[in-house]
């Protein structure tokens, strides 16, 4: 005000002010001579309050006190008051009061600038900065507040007219209160929550149900085909459920669902805990939902791939067990393995699988396992690098195999022998190499029969010693991390996997764990005797979420705090996310678009038909 010499301005030199509290508005309103200072309560609270109408409120008050052709300024710090306002000077007819929240205010303020400008008066609208000790605005604001405290009857309570709008009352979770207001973004976003909130816990209710029928009877029967889940058999725990009656802690209904949900979901079950498989994934807590909703809601993701995220965890992406499903098609298998086997390339298990969004999102699926093992690797770059990067990181861990795969061979050769003997340079000794193998063999040799009979469908496939040695050296752990300090070695099996299930993360931990067991053996033989320690860390992440308290867990042996685990935990969310997105991107491209890997599948020079084989056939 001072700098605009505004305090010298011949005219009426004024500031006006707005106060909002729970359930009232005030204005305030200062002239500098201190003529006509005072207060006003702005009406309609039951429409909901807001700063905005309370500034707007006081502006009038000033304008109704000023003769029409008399020379005002008013200093206000409402940003909101100053564009409103602005928004009709020198306006071209665009400018409308039908979608305005406070028309009755503004209405009465346009006709009075219209009238002062008839009158060939100046207007100025000062905005100046709150609370920084401009007097007229602190005065203004002192008398704002006590505008609040009036009567609501009586001259000094204006606008109080209410308009036709319909109010509607909402939960405030900041203030933990129950407010009212009209159909506003705030409103509307308090529905959407409360609409949500109450399916959850509809879904959560029908768990419930569920859990307390199997107090009587147990559950067999798999409603759902389309999800792959293991073969558990279902066991009776009714005595353990009527100890969790005992607990009495039925009577909090909410809490109580959540808590006989929770626990389903760590027994083995083949049919869905609530209503199905997809409520099951989205009533599931700690699994970083927020990082889906924040995908969902991210611009820059194509508005194609979010619909396609949208349509997996609904679980009505259009695969073809999906199809099968709605009658639309023959058998549910993939079409891309039916494809592989009449090229005649060898598929994993045998014979072509279920056409699962699971499925088509694993090496499994052979013309998708490129695109797969894509995913994987850049999923669990991702968390190494931002592990290895964490603050609080314990320094000492040394992640050899960042932004690169190290066999077993290499491992042994260039890392292990040296350390574990303490030399400076690496020489491979093949005394080493041999004592691990001697140890290894058994568990290899197990472990390669028991796959080929898997694949094979034989009860005593032939398995040749020097292949499985051969691939035994050239396994390869996703990650290898050092610590000199404690003599520790880490390796870290990284496996992303479908999450539709409940139990995907125990499985998929059991698998990890299992995989590196000859390796484990072979070189716990030589590192106990010279003081080391080996051990494999599983990671196990979903297809679409993580699980948060055991990933913070895993983290934390290598010193990581829960902040940086959070941190890292969002990144690897948002990758899987988007790695998600690639994985269906490809297999639309597959099975409709020109199918260009395939034939880098086949070499070049080879043609591929582009159109999908006949149904049936
Ligand atoms: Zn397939």
């Amino acid at each position: 005000m001072g700098l605009l010499r505004a305090y010298w301005f011949t005219g009426h030199v004024t500031a006006s002010d707005g106060s909002v509290g729970t359930g009232s508005m005030g204005a305030g309103f200062v002239w500098l001579d201190r003529s006509k200072c005072g207060s006003e309560r702005i009406g309609r609270e039951e429409e909901g309050t807001s700063s905005g109408r309370a500034e707007i409120g006081a502006y009038a008050a000033i304008l109704r006190r000023t003769p029409d052709h008399e020379d005002l300024v008013t200093a206000t710090d409402s940003e909101v008051l100053c564009r409103v306002v602005g928004r009709w000077v020198g306006q071209g007819g665009k400018a409308s009061l039908a979608n305005t929240a406070d028309a009755d205010i503004l209405e009465y303020i346009l006709a009075k600038l219209a009238a002062r400008i008839a009158a060939k008066s100046r207007t100025f609208l000062v905005k100046v900065k709150a609370h920084r000790g401009e007097p007229l605005n602190e005065g203004a604001d002192d008398l704002a507040e006590a505008g609040r405290e009036l009567e609501k009857e009586g001259e000094n309570s204006r606008w109080q007219d209410r308009t036709t709008r319909v109010v509607y009352p909402y939960y405030d979770r900041t203030s933990r209160q129950w407010k009212k207001g009209t159909w506003t973004k705030t409103v509307r976003n308090a529905a959407r929550r409360g609409a949500a909130e109450s399916l959850m816990e509809e879904r959560l209710q029908i768990g419930a149900n569920k859990w307390r029928k199997g107090l009587f009877e147990t559950r067999s029967r798999d409603t759902d085909g389309d999800q792959q889940m293991l073969n558990h058999n279902w066991r009776s725990d009714a005595p353990s459920k009527w100890d969790m009656i005992a607990t009495g802690k039925w009577i909090q209904k909410a809490a109580w669902n959540r808590w006989v949900t929770e626990s389903e979901r760590d027994q083995p079950h083949k049919t869905p805990i609530t209503s199905t498989w997809t409520a099951d994934f989205l009533t599931r807590e700690g699994e970083g939902r927020k990082t889906i909703g924040d995908w969902l809601r991210d611009k820059t993701v194509p508005w194609k791939a979010r619909r396609r995220l949208l349509q997996t965890n609904a679980g009505v992406f259009p695969c073809e067990a999906r199809l099968q499903r709605w009658g639309r098609h023959p058998d549910g298998i993939c079409e891309l393995c039916k494809r592989c086997r009449e090229m005649g390339l060898k598929l994993l298990g045998g014979r072509p699988a279920r056409g699962t969004t699971g499925h088509l999102q694993s090496s499994v699926c052979r013309l998708q396992a490129p695109a797969a093992t894509g995913a994987h690797n850049t999923c669990f770059q991702r968390v190494q690098d931002d592990m290895s990067k964490a603050k609080s990181v314990c320094r000492d861990w040394e992640f050899v195999s960042k932004g690169t795969e190290i066999s077993l061979g290499k491992f042994v050769s260039e890392y292990f022998t040296p350390l574990t003997l303490g030399l400076q340079t690496g020489v491979v000794s093949t005394e080493d190499t041999d004592e691990i193998w001697d140890a290894a063999k058994e568990e290899a040799m197990e472990k390669t029969k028991g796959r080929e009979t898997r694949r094979a469908r034989a009860d005593s496939p032939m398995v040749d010693e020097t292949e499985v040695e051969k691939s035994f050296w050239l396994s390869r752990p996703d990650g290898w991390v050092i610590n000199r300090v404690t003599k520790k070695i880490i390796l870290l099996e990284f496996k992303r996997t479908s999450d539709c299930g409940e139990s995907y993360f125990q499985d998929m931990w059991r698998v990890a764990e299992q995989q590196h067991v000859p390796i484990l053996a072979g070189l716990r033989a030589l590192a106990e005797e010279r003081g080391w320690e080996i051990e494999v860390v599983p990671m196990v992440a979903g297809q679409r979420s993580v699980r948060e308290k055991e990933w913070l867990e895993a983290l934390r042996l290598f010193g990581i705090g829960k902040e940086d685990g959070q941190r890292i935990l969002g990144r690897l969310g948002r990758t899987l996310l988007d790695e998600h997105e690639k994985l269906f991107g490809s297999y639309w491209r597959l099975t409709f678009g020109p199918s260009s890997s395939m034939q880098q599948l086949l070499g070049k020079g080879i043609s591929v038909r582009t159109s999908r084989p006949p149904q049936g056939g």
